[in-house]
């Protein structure tokens, strides 16, 4: 069965490629009923931190990309690689190596000079241990010289490298601690890792890691490579083209179901389908789907796909959401009043937010408490006129069964009365109830606050 895995290093908090390395390997392992680990690959001490660490569970969390089981940290299992660098050692398979920084220097600088590769050849690979001197050494791995090595990716197809391009790596330090290169290849090992799904910068890596696997003759994972992300202008997705972040985008407020969408359509599709639910995404996504170039980023589809997802969300989910953005932004939690009014203004504040704050400025009317105080916009439209005709229609609405058809039919012929288009009163009728220029409509506004608030509302913007 499928086993994937999210193997992030702490150096930093979750970028979006990373996010969407992470969605990637959950889909699959989700679609196939698979196990996702994360692993922690925390052997570069000195830049790796505790609060990396956690930036990048939150972001996690934050997508709803749950992992099975519990984080591991590679550097945990430091005593488990190096077994398996003494266990190629003991097998022939692997040397010691007790050539100085010195004389690797001077190796290269002769191949410099030679115009010839400046890759390492170690004296030591052949010389036997009873002619060992006692010195600190390396232990490397005996890499073929001749010859190609063949790897098949999933996405970039079979990709071939000559020998003679793979050095004898260093697999444990002078000081026995094992470097990252083979730290990567016991981890997936031992977690049963089946499909290794990351970004294409790490192609390189696997030829070397593949040297390891064909030592140890372990199953090796099928790999797929998947392109970087692009900015608009085809570079490398950098700060100059926005937030880079995941976090930035959470506080932006783009709602985590519409975010798992975009990131999956970001260099994986399915036909033409866009716009799509988790369910379909975990049934449909498979490595043949990822193209081999770049995908780009594109903000205003992003901002669409979140609409979408905002407008059919389910309520009980967007409050979730809701409340999850206003915690992550340091906002304070909303009131039962708030809550319960949100609830039941959701049904006419879901359509055309592209992010939570745009839904929420749109709530304002029902968040807000207390008498409302009008915006420069909305204040323009309460006219003296205007707050005649509105206190012209409060005593009707006090007589008006609360229904939407009785509140158009009142509205609608005060309108008339005073010889205006409903349109046209629609101006200062939403400047009393809302206090600005964005809510929703205005008999929705009257429907969700009720008789009693209404008529409040109305009576205070004409007195
Ligand atoms: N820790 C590596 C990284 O950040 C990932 C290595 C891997 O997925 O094999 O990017």
């Amino acid at each position: 069965s499928v086993v994937t895995r999210f193997a992030p290093s702490p150096t930093g908090a979750l970028h979006i490629g990373g996010a969407r390395t992470a969605l990637f390997n959950w889909l699959y392992a989700r679609g196939y009923g698979g196990k996702f680990y994360l692993r922690i690959e925390d052997t570069d001490k000195a830049r790796s931190t505790d609060e990396n660490k956690q930036a990048i569970l939150d972001g996690l969390t934050w997508l709803g990309l749950d992992w099975d089981g519990e984080p591991s940290s590679q550097a945990a299992n430091a005593d488990r690689h190096a077994a398996v660098a003494h266990e190629l050692l003991d097998q022939g398979k692997a040397y010691k190596c007790y050539s100085t920084q010195e004389e690797i220097e001077a190796f290269r600088e002769k191949a410099r000079a030679e115009k010839a590769s400046t890759l390492f050849r170690s004296p030591w690979r052949d010389v036997p241990e009873s002619e060992h001197p006692d010195a600190p050494y390396v232990i490397r791995i005996k890499a073929p010289r001749d010859g190609q090595t063949t790897l098949h990716d999933a996405v970039q197809g079979d990709v071939t490298w000559s020998n003679d391009q793979l050095d004898d790596m260093i697999l444990l330090r002078s000081d026995g601690s094992p470097v990252y290169m083979l730290a990567v290849v016991v981890d997936d090992h031992d977690m049963g890792v089946t499909h290794v799904i990351r970004g294409d910068d790490h192609l390189a890596n696997a030829f070397r890691q593949n040297l390891i696997y064909d030592a140890m003759g372990w199953n090796k994972p099928v790999l797929a490579h998947i392109p970087l992300i692009f900015g608009p202008d085809g570079k490398k997705l950098s700060k100059r083209h926005g937030a880079t972040g995941a976090a930035e985008y959470q506080a932006m407020g783009y709602p985590a179901a519409g975010m798992r969408n975009y990131l999956a359509r970001l260099g994986w599709s399915h036909g033409d389908d866009e716009f799509f639910t988790d369910a379909q995404a975990k049934e449909w996504f498979a490595l043949d789907g990822i193209g081999k170039s770049p995908a780009r980023f594109d903000f205003k589809k992003l901002e669409n796909i979140c609409g979408q997802h905002i407008a059919v969300a389910e309520d009980s989910a967007l409050l979730q959401e809701i409340s999850g953005f206003l915690t992550a932004t340091g906002q304070l939690p909303l009131t039962e009043r708030q809550s319960d009014g949100l609830s039941r203004a959701l049904y006419c504040l879901k359509e055309r937010a592209k992010t939570l704050p745009e839904l929420l400025e749109k709530a304002h009317f029902i968040l807000t408490s207390g008498p409302i105080t009008p915006d420069e916009k909305a204040a323009a439209q309460l006219t003296d006129v205007s707050r005649g005709i509105l206190s012209e229609l409060t005593p009707q609405l006090q007589n008006a069964s609360w229904s939407r058809d009785t509140l158009e039919e009142v509205v609608s012929s005060v309108a008339e009365a005073n010889d205006m288009k409903l349109g046209k009163l629609a101006g200062p009728l939403r400047a009393a109830l809302a206090g600005r220029a964005v809510s929703p409509s205005v008999f929705d506004m009257m429907l969700v606050l009720g008789q009693e608030e209404t008529i409040a509302r109305l009576k205070d913007a004409s007195a």
